[in-house]
């Protein structure tokens, strides 16, 4: 019945729809506004539309998938009331998680990479979660922070290991509400979706809910230096070892995580994006739209214009903004640490107005 509204009606049905009363945190998750890119869109001649995960009531796109793996660990009776929530993450799952902990009634413990920024770790210690530190080394290394975490809950009584980078409820999570909303909002109407990947889950449950709509919507994955999934796509399925690093936080990837790797055969290309371009793109969203988030989104609407030059004028193209430049500002819009970066030449000289720390 929406369907057969004419467009501007299903606009105010799908706005009002929107503004009902959500029952707490969990009810507010999901359901972020598409924002179209007006700059971007203009200079490419496509429609650049990001959908606006940093909306999310934790503040990233990583609330959806919190949601859904504490959901599975209930119905699996692998948690009880009054049980324990463990998790390796690189801040924004544990965010995610640590409010979701909170409305529920579970202790939160965080493992995270001390490579990570001060921000997310403050931010956590403030929802009440227990937050360990440890050092930054490759997942193969039994001190890796997903290891630590799922140790810690092997010896917890009523505790779990929610493991998001391959428990595929998190990319469930994507495949049950953030493509159908991508779909709804774009009326079926959209040529190309991109975006990086950290666990995967995100990239992969919205490709797979919109190849299943209409294969012939174009896929491809972002990916930041010091990740393996550009070569991985590029080679035919070689794993590369792991080589440089990048600013972006919560993005790039060692291995084909287990929320990725049941859609590899999804992707139609992949795009390499240096950080030099990911931070032109912090300073121009906030300059252009008005809109301050972090790097990792700043990746992904490059790869967003970059896609829409491969696919040529005239296409809708969707992406994701993941979340807010807050909790990264004391590095993003520092000039002493984006100097330590050699990124200071990368902002051009009318934008380094907003560098103000
Ligand atoms: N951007 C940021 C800022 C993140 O924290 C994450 C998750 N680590 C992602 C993007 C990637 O999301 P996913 O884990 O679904 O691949």
């Amino acid at each position: 019945m929406f369907k057969l509204l004419p467009p501007l009606f299903q606009r105010l049905y799908s706005t009002a729809s929107n503004l009902k009363i959500m029952e707490g945190f969990i009810g507010a998750i999901g359901n972020t506004p598409l924002i179209r890119l007006r700059k971007l869109s203009q200079e490419t001649g496509s429609e650049i539309y990001g959908k606006a995960e940093f909306m999310n009531p934790g503040g990233s796109v990583k609330d959806r998938a919190a949601l859904f793996v504490v959901k599975e660990a209930e119905e699996k009776g692998l948690i009880k009331p009054g049980g324990t929530v463990i998790e390796g993450t690189a801040g924004n799952t544990g965010i995610g998680l640590a409010h979701v902990c909170r409305a529920k009634g579970y202790k939160c413990v965080i493992y995270m990479p001390n490579t990570q920024s001060q921000e997310k770790i403050d931010l956590l210690r403030m929802l009440g979660a227990e937050v360990h530190p440890v050092p930054a080394v490759p997942f193969d290394n039994p001190d890796n922070y997903n290891h630590q975490a799922r140790r810690h809950a092997e010896k917890l009584e009523n505790a779990v290991w929610t493991n998001q980078f391959d428990n595929t409820a998190n990319r469930r999570a994507h495949i049950e509400t953030t493509g159908p909303e991508i779909w709804d909002q774009t009326n079926g109407l959209i040529d190309g979706f991109t975006c990086a990947t950290g666990t995967g889950g995100t990239f992969a449950g919205v490709a797979r809910f919109l190849k299943d709509k209409n294969p012939n919507i174009k896929v491809f994955i972002a990916d930041p230096p010091g990740s393996v999934l550009y070569t991985y796509f590029k080679s035919g399925g070689k794993l590369m070892e792991r080589t440089g690093s990048s600013i972006t936080e919560g993005i790039g990837q060692g291995r084909v995580t287990d929320n990725l790797s049941g859609d590899v055969h999804l992707v139609d290309d992949a795009l390499y994006i240096p950080d030099e371009k990911s931070i032109e793109m912090v300073y121009r969203l906030l300059d252009e739209e008005g809109l301050y988030l972090g790097a990792s989104t700043a990746l992904n609407v490059v790869a967003a214009v970059e896609m829409a030059k491969k696919l040529g004028p005239g296409k809708k193209i969707v992406t994701i903004l993941c979340d807010g430049a807050y909790r990264y500002q004391s590095r993003l819009f520092s000039r002493k640490w984006l100097e330590s970066k050699n990124l200071l030449d990368s902002i051009p000289n009318n934008l380094q107005k907003y560098i103000v720390l």
